[in-house]
């Protein structure tokens, strides 16, 4: 059977034996069985640029990473129940990129799991219940992470401790204007809270508001909202999972663009390249409050064979000078965005930090609905051309891009070309 048909008799078996909470990506559904550096391979043996996935972020499976994980695998896999040199030397390495005050690690295996811990964290130190969120933020998966993600939709609802607070962009509130305005959202949801006796516990927010269509500007705008939660007596949880690991360019962490230390932060997605681990790293005040009351104990969580694969990324994005590399070929693919956009309409705005781009999509006088079938459309017309990302925000006409921080200038041409055509291919 030719390769459509094969698929076709795939998703037939997906659908009977998969639970039908997982979606598909795209009109014509991709299978991929290889995958190197910045590109993924069909069984037809077609090449797709991944412009998508910030996960293996120093390429699909690099030989470099995957040596040390099989090496690793080939040795021992013992767990954090035992002494470990490579944890405790991996440990400091990772709390030595944080600024001073955040000088304790405990891993986890996924992003979610780490806002779990630390909206734990944060409950206990505070004695307060209530968690401000952005209006369309995701947190992950796990009940407490689902219940502040209301861009899942139905599980906010569920929390009468969860308020969300509106970001000034998506809000059209002009950069000058943006402090102010957060931190009045934000003193809002802490005096529903104290109000109803709930009292807060933290403010959670991506920096850079990755779902909520990738938020950055101005920089320091969250400073005064920040400083709001913590006279309310709430910490600060970063959630890094998106922006962590120099996906921003100029700095490791996200939050750093902002200049506000967090008592939390949250790590996943990139910190073993594609191996599941995660961690929160904190203030020593809060984790011991936490440690000398609470149990944190996670089977797989700091095992050895993913401490050795997250050490091998960590080299890699440090001796090879990665960061430098996100920010020359951050500035050449907005370089090239301003000139499409210049050009030709159809691209609204353009918003990036380092290798991680929000593109509005649309053309002057289309409604929301119509900006979100354009924005599909062109997902889909780069997927045909073999060019892979995807959409965010409130109303999912931002596209997603978020390209392996190992990408060069080619790669970025090849990019810019799709874009080009694929927006030309949706009439005004
Ligand atoms: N936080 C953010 C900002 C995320 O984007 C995600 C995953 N998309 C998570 C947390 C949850 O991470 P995981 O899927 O590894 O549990």
């Amino acid at each position: 059977a030719d390769l459509a048909e094969r698929e076709a008799g795939l998703i037939a078996r997906r659908d009977k034996v998969l639970g039908s909470s997982y979606r598909l990506q795209y009109r014509r559904p991709v299978h991929f069985v290889r995958g190197e550096g910045m590109w993924l391979y069909d069984p037809d043996g077609r090449a797709y640029l991944d412009f998508y996935n910030n996960v293996p972020s120093l390429g699909h499976c690099n030989p470099e990473v995957n040596a040390a994980m099989a090496e690793q695998a080939g040795r021992i896999s013992a767990n954090t129940r035992y002494l470990e040199p490579r944890l405790v030397d991996y440990a400091e390495r990772l709390v030595a990129t944080f600024p001073t005050e955040l000088d304790r690690v405990v891993f986890t295996c996924t992003g979610s799991e780490s806002n779990d811990l630390a909206l734990r964290i944060a409950r206990l130190v505070s004695g307060n219940d209530g968690v401000i969120v952005s209006s369309y933020a995701y947190h992950g998966t796990s009940a407490a992470a689902a219940m502040v993600s209301p861009n899942l939709g139905e599980a906010v609802k569920l929390s009468p401790s969860v308020r969300m607070v509106a970001l000034p962009g998506p809000a059209g509130v002009a950069e000058a204007e943006a402090p102010a305005f957060f931190e009045a959202q934000v003193r809002a949801a802490i005096k529903d809270l104290d109000r109803r006796g709930i009292g807060v516990a933290a403010i959670l927010i991506d920096s850079i508001f990755s779902s909520d269509g990738v938020w950055i500007d101005p920089p320091g705008f969250i400073a005064g909202a920040i400083a709001a939660v913590r006279e309310a007596g709430g910490l600060f949880i970063a959630d890094e999972v998106q922006p962590g690991f120099g996906r921003t360019g100029h700095h490791m962490w996200g939050f750093e663009r902002h200049a506000v230390v967090p008592d939390l932060v949250t790590l996943g997605k990139p910190m073993g390249n594609g191996f599941p681990i995660g961690g929160v790293v904190g203030r020593h005040a809060a984790m011991d409050r936490f440690g000398a009351t609470a149990r944190y104990s996670n089977t797989f969580a700091g095992n050895t064979v993913g401490i050795a694969t997250a050490d091998a990324v960590l080299t890699i994005l440090q001796r090879d000078r990665i960061l430098d590399s996100v920010v020359a070929m951050g500035e050449r693919l907005s370089q090239g965005l301003q000139r499409i956009a210049g050009a030709s309409s159809g691209i609204l705005a353009v918003r990036h930090a380092g290798l991680f781009f929000g593109i509005d999509i649309g053309h002057d006088g289309m409604s929301a609905s119509q900006r979100r079938a354009m924005a599909l459309d062109v997902v889909n017309a780069m997927r045909d051309d073999g060019v892979l990302i995807s959409t965010t925000g409130a109303n999912e006409d931002t596209l997603k891009v978020r390209p392996p921080l190992v990408c060069q200038a080619e790669h970025v041409d090849r990019f810019l070309v799709s874009l080009q055509a694929a927006v030309a291919s949706c009439p005004a």
